[in-house]
């Protein structure tokens, strides 16, 4: 410990759960060192040279006859959420300076299951529905994939099983993907996991394991169970480049929401996204997804709990996923459930190593805070365009009141 905090002082103020912001030198493009993005160190990124966002996007086309079948929240049969602007936002947070615009990318609203976890966990699956699919029921390419809701791939899908270890939104993902599919499904989930997820997926029919322990016991329990099983196929949410590939689409998406809007991102009129990061997979699958279309253009920041600051610790310290966020005595424990994770994913944190701007952590006193302020600034911003003017100021007067903490 000693040695780390020598090595590198910020570890002392992320041991001692501190809010800390972190530029990673590394990085190609990073805010403010431009310099050394001359020669970038690209060696992490053959971790993901296999990864094919053209492919993922035209697979999840294919799928789109079937999801559009099977749930009916999923518009076109494709999952993708808003892109919205929220000045409001903007305006409620004086504590901040934003010079351009603030736009929030709505993946809590993303059909079939509301997180980010729709994205790469839903697409894993789907990927191994149609290997399956068209190695023991014929399915073509061109085929419409609405047939794979007929009772004879139904029948060859219930051979197979899947698992996977959560701390409970891919545990939701992947549940209902793979019910849905007709697969036989665990979700081993951590202590962290919400009461009324496990209560859902037991509605759907997943098996659900509970764990006393955290995030990483789940996982690791998941793992030892499949690897016994030839016919069960194990999402591995720390090492899986399905699921990378899966959420990495997300990036050519986000293009044409911003073509459609208008906006130009070049190096005059750059994108700063800003992403949660648990384990990595999701934010780290998005932040390349992203790079591939913007490249130096865009900077990537990946935001992490004070109390679960995994990501951040394995990259300041180098020593990625050899480093838990208990080597340094914090606890994991956060509200942010989706992201009580004290160990980085080894191919993330690999990949992220030359491509993530930066990283830092905030308090959890100020989250829910700052999802009132949102959830007020857009509520108020609803209503003054709906009401009369003189209502409309009446209104905002009695909705200012921020919350405290
Ligand atoms: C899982 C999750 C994240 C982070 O994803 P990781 O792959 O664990 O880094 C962020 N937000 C929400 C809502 C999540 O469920």
């Amino acid at each position: 410990m000693k040695k780390l905090i020598e090595k590198n002082p910020l570890i002392e103020d992320i041991a001692e759960c501190k809010e800390i912001f972190w530029i990673n030198e590394k990085a190609c493009g990073s805010a403010g060192v431009d310099a050394k993005a001359q020669s970038p160190d690209t060696s992490g990124s053959d971790a993901a040279s296999g990864v094919d966002i053209d492919g993922a996007e035209a697979r999840l086309l294919r799928f789109a006859p079937f999801i559009e079948k099977m749930f009916a929240d999923a518009k076109g049969g494709i999952i993708e959420s808003e892109l919205k602007e929220i000045s409001a936002m903007k305006e409620a947070d004086q504590a901040t300076e934003i010079s351009g615009r603030l736009f929030l990318k709505c993946d809590s609203h993303l059909p079939v299951s509301g997180s980010i976890k729709a994205r790469g966990g839903i697409y894993e699956v789907l990927k191994l529905a149609e290997k399956i699919a068209m190695e023991e029921g014929g399915l073509t390419w061109d085929d419409d994939y609405s047939v794979l809701a007929e009772q004879r791939y139904k029948d060859i899908f219930s051979k197979y099983k899947v698992a996977v270890g959560s701390t409970g939104n891919l545990g939701l993902s992947i549940g209902i993907i793979s019910a849905t599919i007709g697969f036989e499904v665990t979700v081993h989930m951590s202590a962290d996991a919400r009461q009324w997820k496990k209560d859902m997926l037991r509605s759907k029919g997943a098996k659900v394991v509970e764990y006393p322990d955290d995030y990483e016991a789940a996982v690791a329990q998941g793992r030892r169970e499949a690897a016994a099983d030839p016919a069960c196929h194990f999402v591995d949410d720390e090492n899986s480049l399905d699921l990378f590939e899966g959420y990495s689409v997300a990036g050519k998406r986000l293009r044409k929401q911003l073509e459609e809007q208008g906006i130009t991102i070049d190096k005059e009129h750059r994108l700063y996204v800003y992403l949660p990061c648990g384990v990595g997979g999701a934010p780290g699958g998005v932040a390349w997804g992203i790079k591939q279309y913007f490249g130096d253009d865009a900077y990537c920041f990946f935001a992490e709990p004070t109390h679960a600051p995994c990501m951040v610790l394995g990259l300041v310290s180098g020593l990625k996923n050899k480093i838990a966020v208990g080597d340094i005595g914090i606890d994991g424990k956060t509200e942010a459930d989706g992201l009580a994770v004290g160990r980085p994913s080894a191919l993330v944190s690999d990949i992220m190593d030359t491509q993530l701007t930066g990283c830092y952590t905030v308090d959890d006193a100020k989250l829910y805070p700052y999802l009132a302020m949102l959830t007020d600034s857009l509520r108020r911003k609803a209503q003054l365009a709906a009401k009369p003017a003189s209502r409309a100021r009446q209104d905002s007067l009695l909705l200012t009141k921020t919350p405290s903490t």
